[in-house]
């Protein structure tokens, strides 16, 4: 029974296609890995799976929980479940992080509770990460570092406990000190909320504390190859050439 399954998508934009005819499955609390050389896709298979409306599925279906998603908004499809943390995530100037965790949770009828159990709630997950809780009254990532915005990924990702967390390069450009918070974040997540993980990234750090069940390769918009985890070593030893030139070859 696969959590998330997405068949024969081919998604762009109105005069670009980018994806072509993906199929991938994730089934529940599974941990699952994408890699590929930059601009091969990635991240648009995330924003797709999201419903980011910049893009178009041109053909293909994106089905979710028994749901099929594949025409649903992004509010429809977070409230499914789905969750994804943005390369580079918005800023929202006038809106304190607090405020905006309180409004996301009051969202989400599985997530009800008092005020003063959300407050107890943010302060245990902040804890936890080791988050200076006066991150909560600043602006949502308004003058926030990389580092930081990232910790409040983890913070909205712990607090929501979605079905699946696609995290896009969380892990890039980094310092030691963020690294850990979203290292913690993640083994938080796959502990307290036992969801699946759909990690795209670089960094094979990030990965040696995790279990991962597969691994997919993405070029040129196409899925090219998929194995087990001991397919990341071959790609830390040999980069994407092999994959590159059989892509080449296919034409
Ligand atoms: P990756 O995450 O693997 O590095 P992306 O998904 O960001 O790759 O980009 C894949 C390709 O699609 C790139 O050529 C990129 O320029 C293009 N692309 C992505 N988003 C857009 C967009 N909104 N408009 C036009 N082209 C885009
Ligand atoms: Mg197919
Ligand atoms: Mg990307």
């Amino acid at each position: 029974e696969q959590l998330l399954r997405v068949s024969g998508l081919s998604a762009g934009t109105e005069d670009n296609p980018i994806l072509h005819d993906i199929d991938i499955s994730v089934a529940a609390g599974e941990t699952h890995v994408l890699m590929g050389p930059n601009g091969a896709g990635k991240s648009t298979l995330g924003h797709v799976i999201m419903g980011d409306p910049v893009y178009k599925v041109s053909s293909g279906r994106i089905e979710f929980a028994g749901q099929d998603l594949t025409d649903e908004g992004a509010d429809k499809r977070s409230l499914a479940g789905i969750f994804l943390s943005y390369q580079a995530p918005v800023e929202v100037p006038g809106v304190p992080l607090y405020s905006f965790l309180r409004t996301i949770t009051q969202k989400r009828p599985e997530l009800k509770m008092t005020a003063k159990e959300f407050r107890k709630r943010v302060g245990d997950i902040a804890d936890e990460l080791d988050l200076n809780q006066s991150f909560l009254t600043r602006e949502l990532n308004v003058g926030f570092s990389g580092g930081e915005k990232k910790k409040i990924e983890m913070l909205q990702l712990l607090l929501l406990k979605p079905k699946l967390a696609i995290l896009d390069e969380t892990d890039s450009g980094l310092d030691v000190d963020a690294l850990s918070v979203v290292s913690r974040g993640i083994e938080a997540y796959r502990r307290t909320c036992d969801g699946a993980l759909l990690m795209i990234t670089h960094n094979t750090r990030i990965l040696e504390k995790l279990t991962v069940d597969r691994t997919h390769v993405m070029v040129k918009g196409r899925l090219v190859a998929e194995g087990p985890a001991s397919l990341i070593d071959d790609i830390d030893a040999h980069g994407f050439e092999r994959f590159e030139r059989e892509a080449e070859a296919r034409g």
